[in-house]
């Protein structure tokens, strides 16, 4: 093979990626807090699930704790934007701890639907994965009423009291193609199961699937930078593979990247999950471009506008300081 019909190595650069609304706005609260009352911070679970943004913060001053009883009594605590049960809210009080939520408003849309379809009676059938600190929270919010779906082998299990009054909602950061299998079996099981009002898979995750669905058929290896513990970034390894790239990896940092991925690659796909900074992406793609890939082309399926406001208790926190 000469030079000239070698096929060329590039990278397809996967758009949107990275920073979703929710991660952008709670990562903020906590730089603002630091900023505004000094460290230390504490910070109830990881703000988001990646290891660099944690690192960072622990850094300038934040403290991730697990439980509010780790937090000293008085002291102030950011909830993460996965959401809380209201039992967390309740034992903060009890602490005389100066809060902040830094919940993710479109988690809180779906705790909102959660509460009003218990308080119609329903049973509501909650797709999402067990022990996931967002599933966690949701289903505090009405423990009695809520029953974990995870994933369309978990529709036969699944007791209501009265098949006639269930509805369903989701995780934010679900596979949107498994979990329209989940509603199709659970629909099957109970015919008059009602809808959410609206999508509860967020617009991130779902940009970001499509996006990766996008370039899927034209790559050999697909990496996605994202934590382990990220959901919605391992499901971008999933729809990869599920969509047929013959490869795909997570990687938290470029260092993990296996040279021995490159076998007989010719185009690689990109992207990131909707907790990860940018910059640890572009550390990928130095890397790529130092094994020879070094074309980049972005391939945007979305443009992404959506801000979320700070979360007010900064501003209430900051007129009550001394
Ligand atoms: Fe909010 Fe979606 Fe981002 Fe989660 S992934 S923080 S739900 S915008």
């Amino acid at each position: 093979v000469t030079a000239e019909s070698a096929p060329r190595k590039r990278v397809l650069l996967a758009a949107p990626r990275g920073y979703c609304a929710g991660v952008d706005r709670a990562v903020q609260t906590v730089e603002s807090a630091l900023e505004r009352f000094g460290a230390p911070v504490y910070v109830r679970k990881e703000i988001v699930h990646n290891k660099h943004v944690v690192q960072t913060l622990e850094e300038r001053g934040a403290v991730f704790v697990e439980e509010n009883d780790e937090v000293p009594e008085g002291a102030l605590v950011i909830f993460s934007a996965h959401g809380v049960a209201p039992d967390v809210h309740h034992s903060a009080k009890n602490r005389n701890l100066r809060t902040i939520d830094a919940t993710c408003p479109l988690v809180t849309k779906v705790h909102k639907e959660a509460v009003r379809f218990a308080e119609e009676g329903y049973d509501i059938l909650l797709i999402g994965h067990e022990g996931h600190e967002e599933v966690i929270g949701t289903t505090g919010e009405a423990p009695e009423h809520i029953k974990l779906v995870d994933g369309p082998d978990g529709v036969d299990g699944v007791e209501v009291r009265d098949p006639a009054k269930v509805a369903w909602l989701s995780q934010t950061t679900l596979s949107v193609d498994e979990t329209q299998q989940t509603v199709a079996r659970l629909k099957q099981r109970f015919p008059l199961l009602l809808d959410p009002p609206s999508d509860d898979i967020c617009y991130a995750t779902q940009n970001r699937q499509i996006a990766v669905k996008q370039i899927a058929g034209q790559c050999d290896l697909l990496i996605v930078v994202g934590s382990k513990n990220s959901s919605n970034s391992v499901r971008l390894v999933e729809v990869a593979l599920e969509v047929g790239v013959p490869a795909s990896y997570l990687v938290d940092f470029a260092e993990e990247v296996d040279p021995a991925w490159f076998e007989g690659v010719t185009t690689v796909g990109l992207t990131s999950g909707a907790s990860v900074p940018e910059n640890l992406v572009q550390d990928v793609l130095e890397l790529l471009a130092a094994h020879g890939y070094g074309e980049v082309e972005e391939v945007r399926s979305a443009q992404e506008k959506l801000l979320f406001a700070l979360p007010h208790e900064l501003k209430r926190l900051q007129a009550s300081e001394p």
